[in-house]
Formats: structure tokens, C-alpha cells, sequence
């Protein structure tokens, strides 16, 4: 099937309010192009400087978010364009992209990374830290950024209870939050596992090879 045929059917199979980020790493932009072409707009990168040369190249009004960890000192190449940063997960990263959000005049939207596969990993919070965050009052003076919701990467398996367990977790805490912080998004699901995510109440998935085709290079940079 075609990037085309691919884009539609997976939006297709999304819920009304669901929005799809079309994960472009490593893609060229003649590939991104087929997928623009049918009127998506939202797009979704995992390294900096792979987001800042598309965003360059391409079409000013795609939406670009950052799926990725983001390194502090790289926040100023992105914060005059960048619609979205997904994996958020300290308050020293929050400061910085309010400095430079700041010099471009505006409120970058930012979801919080949690921690929910058991699987090792550096990147994300627990709910406790997540929690400690949200009611930090150095959040409060921090005018250029909105923490806008949540987000998880659960357990890279097929055995679906365990991603049910993962995703239901993150669901519950999302739920019971949401409304006292105003969190609008819920960032679960790729393409291996959104069908599930969907099921746990995911406002926003983050779909790449199941549109774009399988990557050739080591993930998790
Ligand atoms: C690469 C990536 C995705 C998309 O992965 P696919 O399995 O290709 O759909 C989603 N989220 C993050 C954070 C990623 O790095």
C-alpha cells in the first residue's frame, strides 16, 4: 500500500477527537510530501536537527512536534516553530523552553513523559515527580509554556495485558488530574500498539512505519 492509502486508513480507524501525529524520522521529504498531499498536517520528529531541516524545507503550515528527548541546550533551534514537545520530564527542560519560547513571544504547549513500561529507561517521570511538578510554584511563574497534557511509551510486546496494564495506569492518572490542571492531551499508542492505547483512552497517537514503512537504522537515539 501506498503512504497515501496508509494515512487515510489509519485515520480512518481513529475515534472522532483523536488526532494523529505521522512520525517522519528518517523519512525523506518526498515521502512526507505523500502524506501532506492528502491534507495531513501534523507531523512528528524524534531528533532536533532532523526536525529543524524539514521544518526549513517544507511547507510552513505543517505542525511540527517534537516526539523525542529533547537535550536543553538544543531547545533554541525549535522554539520558534515547534507545536508540540511530547516528552517532557524535568523542570530544568520546562525553564529552558520557557526562556526561548519567551524570545519568540510565545506559550510552547508540552506534555509530561511518565514512565510507564517496564522496560529500563532513562526518559520520564513517575506519577509522584509528575505530580510534585504540577504543583511546584516555580511552575507558576513559567508564562511561556503550558503543560497541556500527558504523555507514555509502554513496553515494547505483544502480550496486550501488559499493555493494557501500562496504558490503563496512565489512563487513570490522566483521568484523575486532568481536569484540576486542564490537560487536553493524552500521548499513547504507536503503531504496533494504538490500537490499544485507543482503548485506554488515548487523545493522541503517534503512528510512523505503519504509514511511512519500516526504518533501516537503530531506534532510540
Ligand atoms: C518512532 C517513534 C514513534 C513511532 O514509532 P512507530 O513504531 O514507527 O509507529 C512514536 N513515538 C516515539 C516517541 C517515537 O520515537
Amino acid at each position: 500500500m501506498s503512504i497515501s492509502e496508509n494515512i487515510k486508513r489509519v485515520k480512518d480507524s481513529l475515534p472522532d477527537g483523536v488526532s494523529l501525529v505521522a512520525v517522519t524520522k528518517t523519512k525523506s521529504e518526498d515521502e512526507i510530501l505523500q502524506a501532506y498531499d492528502t491534507g495531513h498536517r501534523m507531523f512528528g520528529e524524534n531528533k532536533i536537527q532532523e526536525m529543524v531541516a524539514k521544518w526549513e524545507q517544507m511547507a510552513k503550515d505543517i505542525e511540527w512536534h517534537m516526539i523525542g528527548h529533547v537535550q536543553r541546550n538544543k531547545v533554541k533551534y525549535i522554539a520558534a516553530f515547534v507545536s508540540l514537545i511530547h516528552a517532557v520530564d524535568n523542570l530544568k527542560l520546562l525553564n529552558e523552553i520557557n526562556k526561548q519560547a519567551a524570545k519568540h513571544n510565545r506559550v510552547i504547549d508540552c506534555l509530561l513523559q511518565i514512565k510507564i513500561a517496564e522496560e529500563e529507561s532513562k526518559f520520564g517521570m513517575s506519577e509522584e515527580d509528575a505530580m510534585a511538578l504540577l504543583t511546584s510554584e516555580e511552575l507558576k511563574t513559567l508564562d511561556h509554556i503550558r503543560i497541556a497534557g500527558l504523555m507514555g511509551m509502554a513496553t515494547f510486546t505483544d502480550d496486550r495485558k501488559q499493555l493494557s496494564a501500562e496504558f490503563g495506569k496512565l489512563r487513570t492518572f490522566f483521568n484523575s488530574i486532568k481536569d484540576t490542571y486542564k490537560l487536553k492531551h493524552l500521548s499513547m499508542g504507536m503503531s504496533a500498539d494504538y490500537p490499544v492505547a485507543l482503548e485506554y483512552g488515548s487523545t493522541m497517537v503517534r503512528v510512523g512505519s505503519a504509514i511511512f514503512g519500516a526504518r533501516n537504522y537503530q531506534e532510540n537515539g
